[in-house]
């Protein structure tokens, strides 16, 4: 996404785990990680020790990278999780979660969550009837997501539709591809977020 300039293969590199930054490319072997799976640059393959505070900052950068948002906006996410009744490490991943352009992605309507991001900002989308641009915008439980009649042969839309077999969907979304929707069944819980993180630890990082 726009925050990210840096070759993303990297980026999962960095982070030891994969991101889905890529598209497809992340299904097959050409995956850079599958192929290193070590941080880049000179002393990528040293054993290093990280200190706690080096731990919890890869695991806020890693999310942060994982969904593309910008730190600024991160911190206004923890700060909000932090507000939430709940834990505050899942209360922060379900906002994450329910970001409008993660769902586009997760509901198979993009090849990757930057895509999804595009597709949204270019008014692709309807959340329950109505025209929504709006990446960010958290989808709630019952709320329907429709790819515009007049952007249902939209390429990239295509190939996320097919991108999307090699993918599970959550049980907390509901896809019909063939009518171009997608149902928000339930709000998302901890065992439906694939990304392994330790979001305590983004807890401590802010609460330092
Ligand atoms: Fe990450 Fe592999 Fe996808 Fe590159 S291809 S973004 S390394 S998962």
């Amino acid at each position: 996404m726009s925050c990210i300039n840096e070759s993303v293969c990297k980026l999962c590199r960095r982070e030891n785990v994969k991101l889905f930054l890529k598209g497809d490319r992340c299904f097959t072997d050409k995956c850079s990680f599958e192929r290193r799976p070590y941080p880049p640059g000179q002393h990528g393959q040293s054993r290093l020790k990280f200190s706690e505070f080096a731990l919890q900052l890869r695991e806020k950068q890693k999310t942060k990278r994982y969904y593309g948002v910008y730190e600024k906006q991160f911190r206004k996410y923890f700060h909000e999780a932090d507000r939430r009744r709940g834990v505050t490490g899942t209360e922060l991943l379900r906002l994450l979660e329910t970001r409008l352009d993660n769902v586009v992605y997760t509901l198979g309507f993009a090849s990757s969550r930057r895509e999804a991001r595009q597709l949204v900002k270019h008014d692709h989308f309807l959340v329950n009837g109505s025209k929504n641009n709006i990446p960010s915008f958290n989808v709630e439980k019952g709320d329907v997501i429709e790819v515009r009649e007049g952007s249902r042969g939209v390429n990239k839309v295509l190939a996320g539709i097919e991108s999307a077999q090699k993918r599970e969907i959550p049980d907390w979304l509901q896809a019909d591809h063939g009518a171009f929707k997608g149902t928000v069944k339930d709000v998302p819980s901890r065992e439906n977020i694939t990304l392994a993180v330790e979001e305590n630890m983004i807890v401590e990082y802010y609460s330092r």
